[in-house]
């Protein structure tokens, strides 16, 4: 990638680290959970690591994508492949570097048994509550376990017997043993292990024992020879234990742990237990429901990876924690599908206009720009026949101040073709309009109206004998309200009704054909994509509305 040198205090660490020898080679890591679908937070983690990583490709610098799969409750394996899909697609690569932290079991299990011939661990036999109450507070000091004093057998022994199977669920933990007392609450001799009589999605019933997070992180970090462990901000309290950790067990590196801040949208909730919410109580299709804040429902709205790559760029990274307001993401989106999404014509509210003068069964061929600014793009032609459809709101019957569309005797230019002159129009017994009339203006095709004819402005349609059906679906925001984790009655009660419309609409015959994920530009419209599930090219044809032409919501 050619663009301009990317920096942020992360970056100048790492480059003093590389000009001062410390590290002749940068690896960094994106360690997801297998607990969800990654989310678009996630995807300012993924281009920090896996852009340093690029960047310093010439001194072999390298980006790990691990599954940090310690926990074995809620892990699954459809999360895995997800999540290697949404890292492909955002554009990064891990080549060989796949790691699994269940692979490094036997390695923590060391390192404990290590900690503990060293004074270091000691196996409490005291409940869950009784761990936590004696833990004190940031005025009370904790209260010592009456096991923190075992011997170092008396430990192995129990520690073994951990391992065997000899314990229940909550009958015993291994504690670091550190300072009952520390300022710092997390250094109050942290858990390293619990029994948990689970299953694996990977080792099986080979361990009853798992190591907690704070514990097995750093170690996976050491093991892979991560030299810097990118973290989010609320990390940055667990910091010491990290470098505890690094300091008292037998790891073959030294990585250094870095705290920035998490990125949050505006309309927008981002953790993944939430989303998994959103899911199981069927606010939305699934994970990649296009109105989902995940790269997999990201990517079905048909917004471009690039764009979100761009905004991760612009927001940079820092250790305040901000909210971004989520018109920056629609208005990258904008940017780019305007120069690249070819546009194509689509009625989404149909009404009837009848070109009188031209005979029925009988069509002429419109050649139209793909792309206004871009030559290259080509030139598609399209039918036009005596009758086409145009969207409803492009005709007034009394027109007011300003619009400049049809209206009885008025004049409007349809896209690329001719200029018509409406004759009248016909409505049903409830009023409504049913159908527009007009005559064409012969040689006006490609040409200026006609002296004494004003016509200021064109509107798009679609050839009714011509056009395809297809099923349209008009997104929006998924939330009403700006902070939705703020909502009195929880986020459950802010979800936006309107933020699916599911219509029929007219289009174009050529995109009944299209590939899925095939984005284009409906004109005047928005921006739109074929469905990555449901079209089904020459068969049915499925749009979704990625974002419209303009920020509609920022005139609420
Ligand atoms: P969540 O809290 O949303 O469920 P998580 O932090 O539990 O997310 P992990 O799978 O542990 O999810 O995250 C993998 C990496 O992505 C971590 O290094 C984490 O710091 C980072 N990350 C998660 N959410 C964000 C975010 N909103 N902004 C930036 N980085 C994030
Ligand atoms: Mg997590």
């Amino acid at each position: 990638m050619s663009e301009s040198p990317k920096s942020d205090f992360i970056r100048e660490i790492i480059a003093a680290d590389l000009a001062s020898g410390k590290h002749p080679k940068i690896i960094t890591r994106f360690p997801p959970e297998p607990n969800g679908y990654l989310h678009l937070g996630h995807a300012r983690a993924i281009c920090l690591n896996f852009g340093i990583a690029e960047e310093n490709a010439a001194s072999g610098a390298r980006c790990h994508l691990r599954f940090d799969d310690t926990n074995p409750e809620k892990e699954e394996t459809e999360y895995v492949e997800s999540i290697k899909a949404d890292v492909k697609w955002l554009g990064f690569e891990w080549g060989e570097n796949l790691f699994f932290a269940s692979d490094y079991f036997e390695f923590y299990y060391e390192c404990a048994v290590h900690l503990i011939k060293n004074g270091l661990a000691y196996v409490d036999e005291q409940s869950a509550e009784q761990i936590k109450e004696t833990r004190g507070n940031l005025t009370v000091p904790g209260t010592p376990s009456p096991h923190r004093e075992r011997t170092v057998e008396e430990n192995l022994a129990l520690f073994s017997k951990m391992r065997a199977g000899g314990f229940e669920e909550g009958e015993a933990v291994l504690r670091a043993k550190i300072d009952m007392a520390s300022p710092n609450i997390v250094l109050r001799d942290p858990v390293l292990y619990r029994v948990l009589k689970a299953s694996h999605h990977n080792t099986g019933e080979a361990w009853c024992l798992y190591p907690m997070y704070d514990f097995a992180h750093p170690l996976e970090d050491a093991h892979e020879h991560v030299t810097h462990s990118l973290c989010t901000l609320e990390f940055e309290i667990h910091r010491p234990f990290y470098d505890w950790v690094i300091e008292n067990c037998p790891v073959p590196a030294k990585p250094r742990q870095i705290e920035f801040s998490r990125l949050n949208f505006t309309y927008t909730i981002m953790s993944k237990r939430k989303l998994l919410t959103l899911v199981k109580e069927g606010h939305v299709s699934g994970w990649d429901d296009p109105r989902m804040p995940t790269l997999s429902g990201a990517r079905r709205r048909g917004i471009p990876a690039i764009a979100i790559r761009k905004l991760c760029e612009k927001t940079g990274i820092t250790k305040f924690q901000g909210v971004t307001d989520i018109a920056q993401l629609e208005f990258e989106i904008r940017d780019h599908l305007n120069t690249v999404a070819p546009r194509r014509m689509a009625v989404l509210d149909p009404l009837k206009l009848v070109i009188g003068n031209l005979p029925a069964g009988q069509s002429e061929d419109i050649e139209l720009d793909n792309h206004p600014k871009d030559p290259a793009m080509g030139t598609r032609v399209v039918k036009l026949s005596r009758e086409v459809w145009i969207e409803a709101d492009d005709f007034m019957e009394v027109p007011e101040k300003k619009f400049y569309r049809l209206g009885p005797g008025r004049h409007v230019r349809l896209r690329g073709g001719y200029i018509v002159k409406c004759t009248g129009f016909e409505k049903d017994a409830s009023g409504k309009i049913t159908q527009v009339n007009c005559e064409y203006l012969p040689g006006t095709i490609g040409a200026d109206a006609p002296e004494g004819v004003e016509c200021r402005a064109a509107i798009h349609w679609v050839s009714a004998e011509h056009g395809v059906e297809a099923e349209v679906r008009l997104y929006d925001r998924l939330f009403t309200v700006e902070d939705p984790d703020a909502a009195e009655g929880g986020f459950v009660t802010v979800i936006n009704p309107d933020s699916l419309k599911s219509i029929e609409a007219w289009v174009e015959p050529a995109l009944l054909d299209v590939e899925p994920e095939w984005n284009c530009q409906f004109e005047r419209l928005g921006y739109f994509v074929a469905d990555r599930v449901d079209q089904q090219p020459g068969v049915k044809a499925v749009f979704n509305r990625t974002v419209g032409l303009r920020d509609s919501w920022a005139k609420k």
